[in-house]
């Protein structure tokens, strides 16, 4: 895409708010392309491919992990803004960035975390995510982390507590000031929201947690259920499924697209500091639709993610996780020598919070079977340690 046919208030590579440590521009590509390549290159973006989204991984191959999910993501988020003529780049970057400090065992795992962290300033994958790209890659000479512009930080932040806020210097800003982010943060976030919902219904029928039948409570999917049984009156079991899935990707994927298009007409905006000035986001559904995947939000909260057998998984996950952080923070000669090494240097700086953090980061970047393998290392007496 030409600079010429973007948007005027899209977050541009050549007026980035630049990187934590001063780099010279890359030859052939643009900022936020170099962005994105570094996400891909990272040990984190690996590791998503073994970590839980809702099912945990080993339940089956053809569920969602927390790769395809960002992969799905940035996917739609790309459609979105290249639609609005905004930074299709940025947006892909950021969508696969976001999930990169997930715990293992998707919410479940991050609930447990955040609770053994809780008397030590908490875990907020959010957070985590930023601290992954900022601090704990290793992969450069010059720098930690991998040193990405301040655009894409922004965009990895969707939400921070205040008391974090307040640490983060530049980033911290807009939530303590209550504004908002650029339009392509602003698509990421929605982007998510669109992709789980979808993408968790088509799980949730695959693993026979939910039915179709019960799903026509659902406003949305009984609409599209209906035009899809008009127009092809014989179609049955996946191939049902998915027409009917992809219909309500689209559907509100449109809406999005000409609802925040509307929005900024009216708005005028006359450049990105425009857009972050503002103390609503300009990205978002009608109401109409906004309630439609309200509803559809609610059904997954009340029939998939609180089904007996999810919660017999998060169960389990939240003891794995517990046990691992008890057992590491009251004996951190358990750690592998680097992070026993970390926790003791961490230690050294902020006390107990400094050994708790660096047991948190330890787990945080374990996968689902990593975790369960390390369980068993220090549990099962009959597993080598
Ligand atoms: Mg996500």
């Amino acid at each position: 895409m030409t600079d010429s046919s973007l948007a005027p208030y899209v977050a541009h590579d050549s007026r980035t708010r630049g990187r934590r440590y001063v780099e010279s521009p890359p030859a052939f590509r643009s900022e936020f392309q170099r962005d994105r390549d570094r996400i891909i290159h990272s040990n984190a973006f690996r590791r998503l491919v073994y970590k839980t989204q809702v099912f945990v991984n080993h339940e089956g191959d053809l569920y969602r992990t927390r790769l395809t999910h960002s992969i799905e993501v940035a996917q739609i988020a790309r459609t979105i803004a290249r639609a609005l003529r905004l930074n299709e780049t940025l947006v892909e970057a950021i969508c696969l960035a976001h999930d990169l400090g997930h715990t293992p065992f998707g919410h479940a795992g991050q609930d447990a975390l955040n609770e053994c962290m809780r008397p030590y300033g908490g875990f907020e994958h959010n957070l985590q995510s930023l601290r992954t790209v900022d601090e704990l890659e290793e992969r450069y000479a010059e720098f930690p982390g991998l040193n990405l512009t301040f655009e894409t930080r922004e965009g990895i932040l969707k939400h921070c507590s205040l008391n974090n806020a307040r640490q983060l210097s530049e980033l911290g800003e807009r939530f303590i000031k209550r504004q908002q982010p650029s339009l392509e943060a602003q698509i990421a976030n929605v982007a998510d929201e669109i992709a789980y919902n979808n993408h968790d219904l088509d799980d949730g029928l695959r693993a026979g947690l939910i039915y179709l039948d019960e799903l026509r409570e659902v406003p949305l999917f009984a609409r599209v259920h209906d035009t899809v049984g008009r127009a092809h009156p014989s179609l049955s079991g996946r191939r049902l499924v998915h027409e009917i899935v992809r219909r309500m990707i689209n559907h509100v994927v449109v809406d999005l697209i000409e609802t925040t298009a509307m929005r900024v007409r009216e708005a005028r905006p006359a450049d990105i500091d425009a857009i972050r000035a503002r103390g609503q986001p300009l990205v978002g559904f009608s109401d109409q639709v906004a309630a439609e995947h309200l509803e559809l939000k609610r059904f997954l909260r009340d029939r998939v993610y609180r089904h007996y057998r999810v919660l017999r998984m998060t169960n389990k996950a939240q003891h794995v996780m517990k046990s691992l952080f008890d057992s590491f923070f009251a004996r951190p000669e358990l750690l592998p020598t680097e992070h026993h090494l970390a926790a003791r240097q961490m230690e050294a700086q902020a006390g107990e919070a400094g050994r708790a953090r660096a047991v948190a980061d330890y787990i945080a970047g374990m996968t689902d079977r990593y975790a369960i393998g390390e369980y068993e290392r220090l549990f099962d007496p009959a597993k080598r340690s």
